[in-house]
């Protein structure tokens, strides 16, 4: 595995406030230094995967607030990355490629992608953009604080947290239910597209990443403990539906629509 978190000792910066994540997905080791010396000047915390399965890995486990992603990857193309990333998480990423025909900028930000520079570069200009995209990402993240109602559960997908929502029945013995780095995967997939089907090939490349296309058994393994974590009634579920030989969906309660996935204000969210 040559996927290298930066051994950087300090992770905040001078307020306390987190240092910027960017994850470089690169197979060229010489500008994968170049790039972690120029962003790490500049107090952003690196990360480095050479391949596109590397990166998902990482990004999953670590997840960044920026990706510099490279389309020409030694295992899989990078718009396969950019699909699978997109599947859970909204963080910028700048396509950075030696190609240049409209076609692969018209693919790669059609996949997802929010900025394509070509290679040569000049590295202000990239850092540059980098800066642009982070701002208007975090513009946008003011409002996009998620909270979704399943069942009692009120689950907060920021914060990734779930709560009772009825503070009269939230009992000792029945503590919210704890979720799983893959179930909160799932979550933030399906609750982000409200009512909508999500295929099974969908949902596996957001949260395993290119080539588990078929394990649909992964699928119904997750989603049959997540339902037993949050529905009501998990053999009648009425939130988190199969659509069978489909996918999946996420049925917000019709009597909830104004608490369900409202974009929240900022109001008690670090802003800083
Ligand atoms: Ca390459």
């Amino acid at each position: 595995m040559t996927v290298t978190a930066s051994g950087r000792p300090e992770t905040s910066g001078p307020a306390g406030r987190p240092l910027p994540r960017v994850l470089v997905v690169e197979d060229q080791m010489q500008l994968v230094r170049a790039l972690q010396i120029n962003l790490r000047a500049r107090q952003y915390e690196v990360l480095t995967a050479r391949t596109g399965r590397e990166a998902l890995a990482l990004a999953s486990a670590t997840p960044p607030d920026a990706m510099i992603l490279d389309l020409g990857l030694p295992d899989v193309d990078g718009t396969e990355v950019i699909v699978a990333f997109r599947g859970w998480s909204r963080a910028p990423i700048i396509v950075l490629s030696g190609r240049t025909s409209p076609g692969d900028k018209i693919g790669a930000l059609d996949a997802g992608a929010d900025d394509y520079v070509t290679k040569p570069f000049a590295m202000g200009e990239l850092l540059a953009r980098l800066r642009a995209a982070l701002r208007r990402d975090e513009a946008a993240g003011r409002d996009a604080a998620l909270v979704a109602l399943i069942g009692r559960w009120l689950v907060d997908l920021s914060a990734h947290t779930v709560q009772d929502s009825d503070s009269e029945t939230a009992a000792a013995d029945s503590p919210p239910p704890r979720l799983t780095p893959t179930e909160w995967r799932i979550l933030e997939i399906l609750l982000r597209r409200p009512g909508q089907l999500v295929s099974s090939a969908q949902l596996l490349a957001g949260v395993w990443g290119p080539g588990y296309q078929d394990r649909t058994n992964y699928l119904r393994f997750h989603m049959t403990r997540l339902r037993r974590k949050l529905e009501s009634d998990p053999s009648r579920p009425r939130h988190l539906l199969t659509e069978p030989g489909m996918g999946y969906r996420y049925q917000p309660d019709p009597g909830q629509p104004a608490r369900l996935l409202t974009a929240l204000p900022a109001a008690g969210v670090e802003s800083g």
